[in-house]
């Protein structure tokens, strides 16, 4: 007797928690923070459904925090178990849970010093020691398609799935105690990236499979086709010739390292000139080693670039600051130069400071390769706002604002389609999750006019039994 429960990452595209059990085995796979809406991120505080301490093993398909978020957590309330995932998901968890526990941590310390908290003193959802406590737990390996016995009568294996550097798609293979001796094979997408993407794999093609769990951010929606490099070039040329600063707001992981290497490639072709590239994240600056540590993360490009003996995300002229003075220097550089720093949506960090300079700046240019969700200052700018706030202060928007939206980490619906085309047989159910409850839908619905398979849209905390 097999089954699973939907424990998040149902009805929204955050908190990724899916809880299998067989044989007395229970495995998690994902074990992502709530995040968005007050009403979900307070179940990050609840007691979870499920004892940390009953769980066997934890499974990881990539770094990010919606996926990855709660593991401290469920160290620090006693899970103790192994944590399977990617080689390179594995060092960039390193990278990001030390980044959320401190933001965990600065979180309590904000509402204890405004008395914004019923309990006192405010607690952090886990700190930095629960973080480094989830790295001893790690039991990373290749992307490569070997299956690995995680507990008894469990395997798992990894294939890349081509969404951010590291992601895996798992199937998991469960031994049926009944005296046929089959087995239950479990493939969960996770989230699936692009085909002919810069840097990554395709995603694998799906392995043959009982039940597939697949994803639906996109369930009902299609990315634009325009080439985001010639796009990237016209402004980029545009602001050199103006002698003028350009601003990228980008995710630390990811979206930076594509745009540097997206950057290099374009001075390479000679369609953009030389000028300083500054990466400005001490995170980002992290991140980018990890993208050449793996070769079997990389697409072929990739490779025969790196066996050149070129950084593939380096540009010509490339700085990055790591400290808080080093980031003060580049704030007062002259002239064209590409800076890249976080938030996205212009909600925190560094970005802020060179927000102040450029936005004013009637030369300057920001581009944003984001979503900018409502109410941030990002989402402001782009909507046209003629003063904006930042860091406290109202500024004006005088800058060229434009906007690149072909970067996106997750296929489409259209793309997912394609990538189910790969299965080599008809699974009895097929799960669509991660996505807001609409795009779920959607997309069951244009898996079932495709194929004609059974596709169920999950709810949270439904449990399904799996023959
Ligand atoms: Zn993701």
């Amino acid at each position: 007797m097999a089954k699973i429960t939907f424990y998040g990452g149902v009805g929204s595209v955050t908190g990724s928690k899916y809880l299998l059990e067989s044989n007395g085995k229970k495995i998690l796979v994902d074990c992502g923070l709530f995040q968005g809406e007050r009403e979900l991120r307070e179940r990050n505080w609840q007691d979870p459904p499920f004892n940390p301490k009953d769980i066997d093993a934890v499974i990881i398909t990539h770094a990010h925090i919606d996926h990855t978020g709660f593991l401290p957590r469920l160290v620090r309330l006693g899970f103790a178990g192994k944590i399977w995932t990617s080689r390179a998901t594995a060092d960039l968890m390193k990278i990001l849970l030390l980044d959320s526990a401190r933001l965990q941590e600065e979180e309590a310390d904000y509402r204890n010093r405004h008395n914004l908290t019923n309990h006192t003193p405010a607690l952090p959802l886990y700190d930095e020691t629960d973080a480094r406590e989830t790295f001893k737990l790690l039991s990373p390996v290749p992307n490569t398609a070997e299956p690995h016995e995680i507990c008894e009568g469990i395997t798992a294996n990894f294939r890349v799935a081509g969404h951010i550097i590291g992601a895996s798609m798992v199937l998991v293979e469960m031994a049926n105690a009944r005296e046929n001796g089959d087995s239950i094979k479990f493939l969960f997408s996770g989230d699936l990236g692009h085909y002919d993407q810069p840097i990554l794999h395709d995603p694998a093609p799906p392995p043959a499979c009982d039940y597939l769990m697949c994803e639906s951010t996109y369930g009902d929606r299609l990315h634009d086709e325009v080439p985001s490099d010639e796009k990237f070039a016209e402004i980029i040329n545009e602001a050199y010739k103006r002698d003028a600063p350009i601003l990228i707001p980008a995710f630390a992981v990811g979206r930076t390292q594509e745009i540097l290497y997206m950057i290099r490639e374009l001075e390479d072709d000679h369609k953009i000139p030389s000028m300083p590239v500054i990466v400005d994240s001490p995170m980002a600056a992290q991140a980018t080693q990890v993208y050449n540590r793996f070769s079997e993360e990389h697409d072929e490009e990739y490779a025969s670039i790196l066996a050149k003996k070129i950084h593939p995300l380096r540009p010509d002229w490339m700085q990055t600051a790591s400290t808080r003075e080093e980031s003060k220097r580049i704030n007062n550089m002259k002239g064209a130069r590409i800076i890249i720093s976080a938030s996205v949506m212009l909600t925190g960090g560094r970005v802020l400071h060179h927000a102040l300079r450029i936005v004013p700046d009637e030369n300057a240019t920001i581009i944003f390769v984001g979503y900018q969700a409502a109410g941030t200052a990002g989402r402001r700018i782009q909507n046209g706002e003629k003063e904006v706030k930042i860091l406290k202060q109202w500024i004006p928007v005088r800058c060229h604002v434009e906007r690149v939206e072909s970067f996106s980490a997750h296929a489409d619906w259209k793309t997912v389609l394609r990538w189910l085309h790969g299965l080599p047989n008809t699974p009895k159910s097929v799960f669509t999750a991660h996505g807001e409850p609409d795009a779920a839908q959607a997309m069951a619905q244009h898996i079932r006019d495709e194929f004609g398979w059974n596709v169920v849209v999950p709810q949270y905390e439904q449990t399904i039994e799996l023959a």
